[in-house]
């Protein structure tokens, strides 16, 4: 068969810097550069890459094209062109527009930072036990990711985010959600690593801090040097001259914790926070997870307006009416204003802590950009592991690739039932890596193992990873089918044992491999409608209708799957045998 070569194409490519997504398929990308779908399949051929035209390009082979023809890009992420478009259709800047007329002061929002063991827990317990639990009807205190305590009749917000070094991620993105951090650190231990990555959040983000010198009730507690080394890291205290607030605490004992709380609000007042109680509420998402009996249900921290039950809400790609709103304290509300965290029950999905939420115009706006943004997250997603294909491996292979010398990366899909547990579970494998076993997370979400993640895994030749969730029949026959390995777990320990030993080479197979035969290509037919047949002349053994295949190139394999049919000359046959065509 004859495979048309590549031909350059002198014609002038298109002025200007064009706008390109990543994971576009030659279709797609040809026509934007003045070329046609086949020119760029053809030339990638030509560069060892069999891609087909309906099929996502890597940034690599993109940029190798590009740079073939001499034209201008900027590569983009699906969807975020056309989240401009999104922005209008729920009318956002018409919100930032009627926000300073009606603006009023809101409460401060909060977040304790700090190292590992300094009691930044702690002080949140001691705080809300003594805050908001004290004449409450209803009592009991929630934890829905957030919580309010008033001070002298003003209200002040807490992120209540677990301290643990597992969940950088999530501190880092509560900062942006952040008026203050209080940068908890330790009378006895002083500044340590994590108080130093603190400082730099806080700044990064421009958000002032009030530091909190805890364990001022050990004996060994030393405030003075804290002051020093926090001075030396730039924060000066004002007993020294300088414009830093310093509090000595005891999370422990309830030492100086009204004179934290009245310092958050003197600081509140000099940085102004205000906020329009009034239309349609915007704000972020602290915590999202997936409830057995409600569904869906997110925390979110309402920045502007007022978010009320039968709202329209769109939180990143999920969309849904408000069903009902809960509280901090276990209460259903009607509505939530400015620096109130509410938990949001009746959408669709799970969102993701640091989506934006906000409530559209109407029920259909809110379906559309949903839609919309589910659609590009799934693009994205599988341009993410496109470019992660070919250099990944599954986990029964990892450890012939790390034998062979190779350096080697895990392609992992994790899907757990909370943020919480997802960002445990991926920060606790960063941490197994090693110089040569590399992991990449193709995808991480909280949710049901389903067959999209399957696809994925199959495009990105990656391991599926459930946490606390399962896949149904249906999926899991599908994943069977396509060869897909799907491992689940309760028990942190008991998965992070499991990769090690897959590390190591001491994962118990799930699947074991009986070679039958070995065949050779000798031609391929091109059949109008059936596709590529190749012409094999059997070398060894047997090959058997339904058997699963590995093309191998030069000891590489460059496809897998099983065999359709099985022919010799016209007739179908069941199995061919050595020396035979
Ligand atoms: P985190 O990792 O920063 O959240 O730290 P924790 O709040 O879990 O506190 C770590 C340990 O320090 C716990 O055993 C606490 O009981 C203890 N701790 C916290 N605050 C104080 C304090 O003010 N005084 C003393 N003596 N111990 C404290």
């Amino acid at each position: 068969m004859d495979l048309p070569s590549y031909t350059p194409d002198n014609s002038p490519v298109p002025d200007g810097i064009i706008v390109i997504e990543r994971a576009s398929t030659p279709q797609e990308l040809g026509p934007r550069l003045n070329r046609t779908a086949a020119d760029v399949v053809r030339f990638l051929m030509q560069q060892g890459e069999m891609v087909t035209a309906t099929q996502s390009l890597s940034d690599d082979m993109i940029e190798l094209f590009v740079a073939e023809i001499g034209a201008e890009i900027r590569l983009v992420n699906p969807g975020e062109e056309q989240e401009v478009e999104l922005q209008k259709v729920l009318g956002v800047a018409e919100l930032d527009d009627e926000e300073e007329e009606g603006a009023t002061t809101r409460a401060p929002v909060i977040t304790v930072m700090g190292h590992v063991d300094h009691g930044k827990t702690k002080l949140l317990d001691r705080i809300r036990d003594a805050n908001v639990v004290a004449g409450e009807a209803g009592g009991i205190t929630q934890h829905i990711g957030a919580y309010q305590v008033v001070k002298g009749g003003r209200p002040i917000t807490f992120i209540d985010t677990p301290g643990h070094e597992a969940f950088t991620a999530m501190r880092a993105r509560g900062a942006d959600a952040t008026d203050i951090v209080v940068l908890v650190v330790a009378a006895d231990d002083g500044v340590m690593p994590q108080t130093v990555e603190a400082i730099d959040h806080a700044r990064a983000a421009d958000v002032p801090i009030v530091v909190a010198v805890n364990k001022i009730d050990r004996d060994n507690a030393d405030p003075d040097k804290v002051l020093a080394q926090l001075a030396d890291r730039g924060l000066v205290p004002e007993s020294w001259g300088g414009d830093t607030i310093v509090c000595q605490i005891s999370a422990l004992q309830g030492i100086g914790i009204d004179e934290l709380l009245e310092n958050l609000l003197v600081v509140a007042e000099l940085e102004d926070l205000r906020a329009n109680p009034d239309g349609r509420a915007k704000g972020v998402v602290l915590e999202a997870k997936l409830d057995a009996g409600r569904g869906p249900v997110a925390t979110v921290l309402v920045q502007r307006g007022t978010l009320k039950v039968g709202d329209p809400l769109v939180a990143g790609p999920a969309w849904g009416r408000v069903r009902a709103l809960i509280n901090d304290k276990g209460e259903q509300v009607k509505q939530a204003g400015p620096s109130a965290p509410v938990q949001v029950l009746g959408l669709s999905d799970v969102a993701t802590a640091g989506d934006d939420f906000v409530v559209a115009r109407d029920e259909r706006s809110a379906a559309k950009v949903s839609e919309q943004r589910e659609h590009y997250r799934r693009l994205a997603s599988i341009s993410g592991s496109a470019s992660a294909l070919g250099g990944g491996a599954k986990l029964e292979d990892i450890f012939s690739q790390i034998q062979a010398g190779e350096a080697a990366t895990l392609n992992l899909i994790i899907k757990a039932d909370v943020t919480g547990s997802l960002e445990a579970v991926t920060a606790s494998l960063k941490k197994l890596e090693r110089d040569e076993v590399k992991l990449s997370f193709v995808r991480e979400g909280v949710g049901g193992i389903l067959k999209s993640d399957i696809e994925l895994a199959m495009a990105s030749n990656a391991t599926i990873i459930g946490f606390n969730v399962r896949p149904d029949r249906q999926v899991r026959d599908f994943a069977a089918a396509e060869d897909v390995e799907i491992r689940t777990y309760e028990v942190i320990y008991h998965l992070l044992e499991d990769i090690e030993n897959a590390m190591v080479g001491m994962l118990a197979p799930e699947f074991e491999e009986v070679v039958t035969g070995e065949a050779e290509v000798r031609e391929i037919f091109s059949v109008p409608r059936v596709g590529k047949i190749a012409g094999c002349y059997v070398t060894n053994g047997q090959i058997t209708r339904g058997s699963k295949v590995r093309f191998l190139r030069e000891g590489t394999i460059i496809w897998k799957g099983a065999i359709q049919s099985l022919r010799r000359f016209k007739d179908d046959v069941r199995e061919v045998n050595t020396g035979f065509e």
